[in-house]
């Protein structure tokens, strides 16, 4: 390999209604990455923010060469933001990060480190979730190891977007067409050669979080339905389960009633069948709903996201 040339890096920003952090957020990047021998690019995307972000960023990619914005027709969410910055980038590494320095600046120099030791992915692992609720923290305990043992790729524990990914295993996530775009699982579809490093997780600077528990919920419904069609197929093994039983209940009325008559009792037993039964059918008639709706919105083939400006990048046009 020739060292001679300076390797380029992309830093990728999702930012919706950031204004609050903006400045910080630039000031603290162009220090630490002032410092590293690398080349870089800062490719924001702003998800339809109804703040000042789009201002800022139209001014800041005037006045900054190396900082490019697209701006997105409306609120797409986080996952097609990142989708969208992935699109833009141009350099030898890809680096997510968020807006409101949760993700510290500074670990992008050792994730580099590592990147120039030969591994493809450097993810950065939080050590404690100590900035997290309780409730935040145990939820997502749970959702890593639910996720983990249904889906046939595993993802690593309290990593967020936050990593280095090789421009290798950018080219191969671009290739991944789905529209429902659970990121941090299509970030470990590639595989290739990973590490991690260790921080600790700050709290937002400014502002506030974008994600109340309604939306992580089905952030989490929609990360294990895509990678994990295990729910459905759990339908499979209840019901084998339930006809088993049922049958050997049959057998056994049938027996009673041949040597004992017929005996009138029994509204609890079928009341608890009719109704146990009709909550197992209902329920994975749901499950085979949300898998339909999936395929249905694959099937639209709408685009992931839609661009009004991209600024900053010359020689496209938007
Ligand atoms: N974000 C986005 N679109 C959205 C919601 C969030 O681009 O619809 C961005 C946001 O600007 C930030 C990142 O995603 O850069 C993480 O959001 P936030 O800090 O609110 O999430 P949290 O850290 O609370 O999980
Ligand atoms: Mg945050």
């Amino acid at each position: 390999m020739v060292m001679s040339e300076k390797k380029s890096i992309s830093i990728v920003v999702p930012m919706y209604n950031e204004e609050a952090v903006f400045h910080t957020l630039f000031r603290v990047l162009e220090e630490t990455l002032s410092k590293l021998d690398v080349t870089y690019e800062v490719i924001c995307v702003d998800d339809g923010s109804r703040d000042k972000t789009r201002e800022l960023l139209l001014a800041k990619t005037q006045q900054d060469p190396r900082v490019k914005a697209v701006l997105l027709s409306r609120n797409f969410g986080k996952e097609a933001a990142m989708t969208a910055a992935i699109d833009y980038a141009t350099g030898d590494a890809v680096i997510p990060i968020d807006a409101d320095l949760q993700d510290p600046p500074e670990l992008i120099g050792q994730m580099i480190e590592k990147w120039r030791e030969g591994f493809d992915v450097v993810y950065a692992k939080r050590v404690s979730r100590m900035s997290d609720t309780p409730m935040k923290r145990n939820t997502a305990g749970l959702f890593y190891r639910i996720f983990n043992m249904l889906s046939e790729i595993p993802i690593p524990e309290n990593v967020g977007d936050y990593r280095l990914m090789d421009r290798r295993v950018v080219d191969a996530i671009k290739r991944l067409p789905e529209k429902d775009r659970f990121m941090k699982g299509l970030f470990c579809w590639p595989g290739f050669n990973n590490t991690s490093i260790e921080f600790e997780r700050p709290e937002r600077l400014e502002g506030e979080t974008k994600f109340n528990y309604w939306k992580l919920w089905n952030f989490a419904l929609n990360g294990i339905t895509s990678f994990s069609s295990f729910p459905v197929r759990l339908g499979v093994y209840l019901g084998l389960i339930v006809s088993a039983v049922a049958f050997i209940y049959g057998v056994v009325i049938m027996v009673k009633t041949l040597f004992t008559g017929v005996d009138v009792p029994g509204y609890a037993s079928l009341m608890i069948v009719v109704l146990f039964m009709g909550g197992i059918q209902l329920f994975f008639l749901g499950l085979l709903g949300e898998y339909i709706g999936r395929i249905y919105k694959e099937v639209k083939n709408r685009p992931i996201y839609m661009v009004d400006k991209a600024l900053g990048f010359d020689g496209k046009s938007v």
